[in-house]
């Protein structure tokens, strides 16, 4: 990659990740004008933008630029008078539309629900209609129907669009409502503060008086015990009042370890649902709606690259599709095949593209010597229950299979089986090495082949 590429990937990066006014602001006109063995200085318009981006900024450049190319180990930054070679034209008005435009997204301040988050644009497939059915009936009834409701699945996979989208559908219908939405952490922090502050009692009833209580990243809480604890009481409280609580996950309730027993047992008491990965068309079909969104045009070869490609999560979907986006916009014209491969090659890595479940149970067999029905079939042998867990641990690691996935791929297990697979070969790869070189070799040979 020359300068220029690298400065256009991560400015797509780089835009993707802060919002579109403040990527106007502090990366407008800046440039990298020199790339030296492990030195790049980014020239920057003035002294104002230079010591926003040294002190806000400069680590995430610098992660950014890392993953672009590794050699990389310092930036520095010049003010420059000098005309930049890349142009962000931000000065006309459709400049001001797109602002207007996120102008309206902006996270609504007493429910701190984040209005682009909607079931209009949240695209449903066969990975996620339990979780989108289960969550518009919730929308019909609030408390009645599934409560609490509890999502989980891998990362950027919809979770907190689909619970943020309940919490606007729900402030739509019922504009009297008192709803709120918060990570996991913040709730632990706030729990924390008001113990400090002596103001727990204030807290509790603050919390008790919503009529929708949205907690995101719950696996968060485990081990914070306290919390839990204020949570329990909380939680019971809403329950008790027919109040709906929407909870996400990255794993089912028994799967966190270190929560409350009482906690899991309320957690399965109502609505469970995952969100696993999208197949191909859902993929595309994502990519448009994204596209429409951001009201830009990407050759229909393009979206099919993309979606072929980037498979296990829609967050790096978007990103991708970004990516193109932003590259169209500064070269000015459409992007072809031979440039979208190389402008995502960190995105996509050829291996990964053929792996699937069948090829790692054939590897995992083959490397303890067994037949591939072995591992599929119920026997409880030592020698075949190793080895079955392992390749239920690559299943999760590698494919990033959720757990009633993973059960289905082995003969129909159930997917506590799976969970406990999972945990168990992840703390023997802790504690004993010749396991974790298992692992690795096997690991080779899935990626090799
Ligand atoms: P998670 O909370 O599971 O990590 P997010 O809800 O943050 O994932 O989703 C990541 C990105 O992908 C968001 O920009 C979101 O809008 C988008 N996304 C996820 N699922 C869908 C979907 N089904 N339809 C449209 N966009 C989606
Ligand atoms: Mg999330």
């Amino acid at each position: 990659m020359n300068k220029e590429e690298l400065w256009q990937a991560l400015l797509a990066q780089i835009q993707f990740n802060i919002s579109p006014a403040n990527f106007a602001t502090w990366f407008k006109n800046t440039k990298i004008s020199k790339k030296k063995g492990k030195e790049i200085v980014i020239s920057v318009p003035n002294n104002f933008s230079k010591e926003w981006l040294e002190n806000k900024y400069n680590k995430f450049i610098l992660k950014t630029i890392k993953s672009l190319d590794k050699d990389v180990k310092l930036i520095k930054y010049e003010v420059s008078k000098s005309a930049p070679s890349i142009k962000i034209n931000h000065s006309n008005d459709k400049k001001e539309k797109d602002q207007l435009k996120f102008e309206k997204f902006k996270t609504n301040k007493e429910t701190n629900l984040n209005p682009r988050y909607t079931f209009e644009n949240f695209v449903v497939g066969s990975f996620n209609e339990l979780s989108h059915a289960a969550a518009q009936s919730i929308c019909k009834k609030p408390g009645f129907n599934y409560n609490p409701f509890f999502i989980y699945g891998g990362v950027g996979l919809g979770k907190t669009h689909l619970i943020q989208a309940i919490g606007n559908e729900i402030k739509n219908r019922y504009p009297r409502k008192k709803i709120k939405y918060l990570s996991s952490e913040k709730f632990t922090s706030d729990v924390v503060n008001s113990i400090k502050n002596k103001s727990i009692s204030k807290l509790k009833s603050e919390y008790k008086s919503y009529s929708l209580l949205i907690i995101d990243d719950i696996q968060f809480i485990a081990g914070k015990e306290k919390t839990q604890e204020e949570f329990f009481h909380i939680f019971n409280a809403l329950y008790a009042e027919n109040k709906q609580i929407v909870i996400s996950s990255d794993r089912p309730p028994n799967a966190i370890s270190s929560l409350e027993e009482r906690l899991i047992s309320r957690f399965e008491g109502g609505m469970i649902t995952d969100i696993s990965i999208p197949d191909i068309e859902t993929r595309l079909a994502i990519l448009r709606v994204k596209l429409q969104e951001k009201r830009a045009d990407v050759g229909p070869n393009i979206l099919e690259y993309i979606a072929s490609n980037i498979k296990n999560n829609i967050r790096e979907l978007e990103g991708a599709l970004n990516q193109v986006i932003i590259y169209q916009k500064l070269n000015n014209c459409f992007i072809d095949e031979e440039k979208v491969k190389i402008l995502l090659k960190k995105m996509v890595s050829p291996p990964y593209k053929k792996i699937n479940s069948k090829k790692i149970i054939k590897i995992v067999s083959d490397f303890y010597g067994l037949k591939e029905g072995d591992l599929l079939c119920s026997s409880r042998k030592k020698e075949v229950v190793g080895p079955r867990q392992m390749a239920m641990y690559l299943l999760r690691k590698e494919l990033k299979g959720s757990f009633p996935f993973i059960g289905r791929k082995f003969g129909g297990r159930d997917h506590t089986t799976a969970i406990y697979a999972v945990n168990k070969i992840s703390k023997q790869i802790e504690e004993r090495e010749d396991i974790k070189e298992e692992l690795e070799s096997i690991k080779k040979s899935i990626y090799k082949t």
